[in-house]
């Protein structure tokens, strides 16, 4: 009876260790797969920079030096201060 008992607490505490060793592993592949999912969400959100470079002087448009008037790249001279290009 008694190593019948034995061996039945052995395979519970075999068990026992075996599942904890799994808990520990799934929630350190989920801490993992969380860190993978924001650092998508972040370069995700970085992508988008290059609209930045869309709006540049391609539209045509230039910004005065001295008063930051902006007004038409055809024209050569600020159209409120007259200062050249
Ligand atoms: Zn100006």
């Amino acid at each position: 009876m008694d190593t019948e008992f034995l061996i039945l607490y052995l395979a519970l505490g075999i068990v026992a260790v075996l599942m904890i060793a799994v808990l520990i592993m799934l929630f350190s592949i989920l801490s993992k797969v969380e860190k993978l999912a924001q650092g998508g969400g972040r370069s995700f959100e970085a992508s988008p920079y290059n609209r930045v470079n869309i709006g540049g002087n391609a539209g045509g448009t230039v910004f005065c030096t001295q008063c930051a008037t902006q007004y038409d790249a055809s024209q050569k001279n600020c159209p409120r201060c007259g200062k050249s290009r």
